[in-house]
């Protein structure tokens, strides 16, 4: 799960970090009230949404009076922002932060994440932050330090200095930057953060360490365990379809190609992408459709899949364990008839009841076409759809 800035902002603070002062603005009157509070001659006014790259994509501005504060949040305020991370359609602004200007002498890049090569959390640094990290990464690796921290003995006061003096921050404030690496890792292992990332992490000309971007994700399956962070969660920000799937207890993920799957058991859905692809074709989607299909679920998890206009053939991959293949049967039939479905549809379903199942199937009169392995089931759908 992703947050906004300004709510990466209040967790970094909490843990030590130094963030400027800001107000989260819903609306434009609200971003020029912010802004004669907070008081001074500049302002940053910034798009929250859940995607980095907006300085580029014209979602952070640079205001030296009320006015311009004006003028930037109403231009940004409703914009469609595309950045290299929303995509072409891009994302729409919904949400302001209005934060006092930064006085900037030096840009690094600073972030905690997973490491799952050598099962330690990975603190890296750059002297180069800024918008074009990226680049960096990709020309200069060896300008990217890394420090490889056991979560057992947590990040070392010698292995943060390292990266601080590693990274050119001045002698002065090494210190500042120290208790800023240690907030991060904090913040990073206590909200269970896979990714928690301050770019650029700024000096300022008093010497100050501080931190005026802020990126994370979550582990979405710690968020039980973290309900301040499942509170920052923004249902605006999420895929409409994945939010739908995910009020049925559908394990959904939007893909870009054009056969839709429907699967039970992760790793069985894992299977069948691999299958499809195999076989020359790309998968629309990722269904795990769980252990307790009901009807309704399953009619659920077509009409998702069916809402999505790429979709041109439709595979049912079922293991008849727990779950019954008269069950799925008896569900993928009402759910193509309430469907109305108009795309090819191949079923395999194998284990429990699998005779019943297709007989269910074959019954229906539905032009539900049946295969028996993977490899058929595959070739099947591929063919339909081409
Ligand atoms: P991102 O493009 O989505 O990563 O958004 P950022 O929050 O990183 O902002 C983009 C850029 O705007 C930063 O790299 C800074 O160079 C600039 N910026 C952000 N805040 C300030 C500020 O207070 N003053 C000035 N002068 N520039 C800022
Ligand atoms: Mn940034």
């Amino acid at each position: 799960m992703k947050i906004h800035e300004y709510q990466g902002k209040e967790l970094l603070k909490k843990f030590g970090v130094v963030v400027p002062r800001g107000v989260f603005c819903p609306t434009v009157d609200d971003a020029v009230k912010a802004a004669e509070t907070l008081g001074g001659k500049v302002w940053v006014v910034k798009a929250q949404i859940h995607a980095g790259g907006r300085g580029k994509g014209g979602g952070v501005k640079v205001a030296k009076s009320l006015d311009e504060v004006r003028e930037y949040a109403s231009q940004i305020l409703g914009m469609q922002l595309v950045t290299h991370q929303t995509g072409p359609a891009g994302q729409k602004v919904r949400r302001l932060l209005i934060e006092e200007g930064a006085d900037i002498r030096k840009e690094y890049y600073v972030a905690a994440l997973t490491d799952r090569a050598s099962q330690k959390v990975v603190m890296m640094a750059s002297s180069e932050g800024g918008m074009n990290i990226e680049e960096v990464a990709h020309a200069t690796p060896e300008k990217i330090l890394k420090a490889f921290i056991d979560p057992e003995d947590g990040l070392s006061d010698a292995q943060a200095a390292e990266l601080a003096t590693g990274i050119g921050v001045p002698a002065e404030s090494v210190d500042r930057a120290i208790a800023t690496l240690k907030g991060l890792y904090n913040c990073y292992m206590q909200t269970d953060a896979s990714l928690a990332e301050i770019n650029p992490l700024i000096l300022e000309g008093n010497g100050n360490i501080k931190a005026i971007d802020a990126k994370f994700n979550f582990d979405s399956n710690a968020l039980y365990r973290q309900p301040e962070i499942m509170a920052y969660r923004d249902l605006d920000e999420e895929d409409p379809d994945e939010l739908e799937a995910s009020k049925f207890d559908l394990s959904y993920i939007s893909l870009d190609g054009n056969i839709g799957c429907l699967v039970n058991g992760a790793g069985l859905a894992m299977a069948t992408m691999d299958t499809i692809k195999l076989f020359g074709a790309e998968p629309a989607n990722f269904l795990d459709v769980g252990g307790g299909a009901t009807t309704e679920k399953v009619t659920e998890a077509f009409q998702i899949m069916l809402r999505n206009p790429k979709v041109k053939g439709i595979l049912v991959n079922i293991f008849g364990g727990i779950m019954r293949c008269d069950t799925i049967a008896t569900g993928v039939v009402a759910a193509a008839r309430e469907t109305h479905l108009s795309v090819p549809l191949v079923v395999r379903m194998k284990g429990t009841n699998e005779d019943i199942g297709k007989q269910i199937l074959g019954d229906s009169g539905l032009p539900i076409i049946s295969a028996d392995s993977m490899a058929d089931a595959a070739t099947k759908i591929v063919a339909a759809v081409s």
